[in-house]
């Protein structure tokens, strides 16, 4: 549009010309995009760049003085080819050759500093960057007019672009785009000393000095958490404003009739959660609890608590699972611990009991209709299902209360959607995590929620000792298959998990009992399988994975384990299979369940005792302790063999860790610095390019508590919005960015 003034939103086209094609190509269309393109790093002008540090096939941006330059006439060629010296401060030096001397001759003169990108090479055991591309800088008429005597930015990868030009666009840009409206407020710009917005973007890509950039870098990663936290707070003030229906406890009622049934106390950090919800269940304010906790402290007991006084308060709860063999299991560990407080209008229940449905994906027509309809007429008290399901299809009479169980992908979607089930009114939510979360995600993922932790596990719960086995150690291996056998003779029982199912016919891996030679099950039995190339990409690696089919192949023929009971358990089988293995390893009547991880989270088997991981450094850290988790539930110790065929250091480190802590917050510290925050955020939050880009979740606690703490602030004051319409229109944009991206998958 001719004559407008340029803005964020603008099409790079009408700003740098043809460059907005390669640019184009990295994502980057419009001014914005553009603008937070942001340096990877800089270069200090008054300092050369130490080239000791340069890799053969890097491309590199380096800034240097010319040290000698020579032409030299060709022999098979007309023409002469200019080769140039540029030194580092220690004395190392790169050759720059041009086999063309023409047009570079006069501008690569000894003396002149020059910024210089090419692609490092060795010839005749020489450092050079041939055709290198490059800048001069200082004074003259020919010098960069992009740069100046500050840092010089160095920008990552453009098609067809080198950092110079790059830089060459954003400068246009800078000057093309004079209204850059700012989410962050003036008064919060003021209290926590950050530069308006323009000046940032100028900031960070033409700094006078370091600690110019770094300014910017502080303000840039502000507005990430500022802005993300203001979502969260409009979110959560939105949903405050249509009330809840409080449910008070009933003394003597079902919550009370059921805790005294427990054949245990409630640990001390059980009572006080289960004091908070209560307290928070009896308010028209709807309740968004984060309950998180360690493996094993025992959240399910207190979940239902809630649910049953919220159904002694006359309404009902859903519980959400997210895998169906959980919500199987849910199903029927709640109504085994309810017992006859879980047969209203059966013979022999309670007259004033309820009743559990479930409602799972691959239930008879039949059996569906029958549990839709206990939750639409109110018969069920608590419905379970899978969080897909009951979303989609189910009807209540009277929901009173979501909980969301073992939540590992965390979206803010999931929560929300139940809301619509109660009209006029919000179902109080109670939200929990399957390991414990470090407080700053908690903080980002779940910060429209209170929280509450518990960090003890019931007393008298078995200790579990880890292990890290060497796959490549056939004695290790051996004798890891002998604790198996020993641990089954000993009346326990044991979880192998797999990183995969595997495939019958896979042809990567060899018949009968060998799983690869020094591969987890030892190879007692001839050569077979192959150790991936030291070359081979991941593609290649995952398909030297063990499967759980192979596993239990191999198992069945080893001498160890040939004459225990094996199990399989996977996703790729129906339901019934899956219910029907689980129940018979809860029976005690399979000693060994080799399993992907659809054990991962909630399975209860107390007489599981150990538990081996193949190729455990293919799983995360948090994952590993949550695995863990499923062993030492009951009166026995456990143990836990992390077995990796992984040599490299890294990988071994991680498992070592897992190995040396129980502390599930511990770990969980870990893992985040270990992941990338999109794995940990999930692809809400994560997807849409403009959330979280600097922002650490690890290293910046402290700014995430203060923007945390000026978002809700300016929220509350101003719940709308209306005063601040730069910052509504930024939440605006990135809801519409992040609807697309979710579009897209
Ligand atoms: P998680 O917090 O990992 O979901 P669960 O709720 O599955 O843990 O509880 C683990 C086990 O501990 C269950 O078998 C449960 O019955 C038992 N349990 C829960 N609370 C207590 C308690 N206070 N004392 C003893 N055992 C408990
Ligand atoms: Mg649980």
């Amino acid at each position: 549009m001719a004559g407008e003034r340029p803005t964020p939103d603008t099409n790079l086209r009408s700003l740098v010309g043809k460059a907005a094609v390669n640019l184009a190509k990295k994502d980057l269309v419009t001014a914005r995009d553009l603008l937070e393109f942001w340096p990877r790093s800089y270069l200090d002008p008054t300092r050369p760049t130490d080239f000791s540090t340069l890799h053969d096939g890097e491309y590199v941006v380096v800034l240097a003085e010319v040290h000698t330059a020579v032409t030299r006439k060709m022999r098979q060629r007309r023409g002469s080819m200019l080769i140039a010296t540029i030194r580092d401060g220690a004395g190392n030096q790169l050759e720059l050759t041009f086999f063309s001397a023409w047009g570079h001759e006069n501008a690569l003169v000894p003396g002149r500093r020059v910024l210089v990108s090419g692609t490092v090479s060795h010839y005749g055991g020489r450092r050079q960057l041939t055709h290198p591309e490059y800048e001069l800088l200082g004074a003259g008429a020919e010098a960069s007019s992009t740069f100046g005597e500050g840092p010089i930015p160095v920008y990552g990868q453009v098609p067809k672009m080198n950092s110079m030009k790059v830089a060459a666009a954003v400068d246009l840009v800078l000057h093309a785009v004079e209204e850059i409206p700012d989410p962050i407020p003036v008064t919060v710009r003021a209290a926590h000393g950050l530069p308006p917005l323009s000046n940032a973007y100028a900031m960070m890509h033409q700094p006078r000095s370091t600690q110019e950039h770094r300014k910017a870098r502080w303000r840039m990663k502000f507005q990430e958490a500022f802005v993300l936290q203001a979502a969260l707070a409009v979110m959560r003030h939105s949903s405050d404003a249509v009330p809840a229906v409080p449910r008070s406890a009933t003394p003597g009622a079902l919550a009370d009739q059921f805790r005294e049934r427990l054949p245990f106390d409630l640990t001390e950090g059980q009572q006080q959660v289960l004091a908070e919800i209560t307290a928070d269940l009896d308010r028209t304010l709807p309740m968004h609890r984060l309950l998180q906790g360690e493996v094993g402290s025992g959240k399910t007991v207190v979940a239902l608590l809630a649910m049953l006084t919220v159904i002694d308060a006359g309404a009902q709860a859903a519980l959400l699972a997210p895998t169906e063999v959980l919500a199987v299991q849910h199903h029927r560990s709640i109504s085994a611990m309810l017992g006859p407080l879980a047969e209203a209008g059966l013979l022999g229940g309670s007259s004033d009991g309820t009743r559990v449905a479930l409602l799972t994906g691959s239930q008879s027509a039949a059996e569906r209709k029958k549990n839709l309809l206990m939750a639409a007429s109110g018969e069920a008290g608590i419905v379970v299902g899978t969080h897909a399901l009951i979303q989609e299809h189910v009807q209540f009479a009277e929901l009173g209360l979501v909980v969301v169980d073992e939540q590992h992908r965390f979206g803010v979607e999931q929560r929300d959607a139940l809301r619509a089930k109660v009209e006029g009114a919000s179902p109080h939510t109670l939200v929990m995590t399957a390991t414990p979360i470090p407080r700053t995600v908690a903080m980002t993922v779940f910060g429209d929620m209170e929280t509450s932790t518990m960090t003890e596990v019931p007393r008298g719960r078995q200790p579990i000792t880890t292990h890290v086995v060497r796959g490549d150690q056939p004695t290790w291996v051996q004798r890891t298959w002998e604790r198996v056998a020993e641990e089954v003779a000993k009346g326990g029982q044991v979880y192998v998990v797999c990183p995969r199912i595997g495939q019958e016919d896979d042809p990567d891996l060899p018949d009968g009992a060998t799983i690869g030679p020094g591969g987890p099950i030892a190879d007692q039995h001839g050569p077979g399988g192959r150790r991936p190339a030291p070359d081979e990409d991941d593609e290649g690696r995952r398909a030297q994975l063990h499967g759980v089919l192979q596993v239990w192949r191999a198992l069945r023929e080893l001498p160890a384990t040939t004459d225990l009971r094996l199990g399989i358990l996977h996703g790729r089988q129906p339901t019934e299979e899956k219910d029907a293995v689980m129940q018979a390893f809860a029976r005690g009547e399979i000693d060994v369940l080799v399993a992907t991880t659809v054990i991962e989270v909630g399975v209860d088997v107390p007489n599981a005792t150990q538990m081996v991981v193949i190729d455990a450094d293919r799983f995360g850290i948090s994952q590993l302790h949550q695995l863990r988790g499923r062993i030492g539930r009951g009166t026995k110790p456990g143990l836990c063999l992390l077995m990796s065929q992984e040599a490299e250091s890294l990988s071994l480190e991680r498992l070592e860790a897992v190995a040396s802590t129980t502390d599930g917050f511990e770990l969980a510290r870990l893992d985040l610095e270990q992941r990338r925050e999109g794995d940990v955020l999930g692809a809400s939050q994560s997807g849409a390019r403009s959330s979280l880009r600097l922002l650490r979740l690890t290293r910046d606690e402290e700014l995430i508590t203060a923007a945390h703490d000026a978002a809700w602030q300016l929220v509350a004051d101003d719940p709308d919005l209306t005063g601040h319409p730069e910052l509504r229109a930024e939440l605006a944009r990135l809801d519409a960015e992040r609807a697309a991206f979710l579009e897209r998958g």
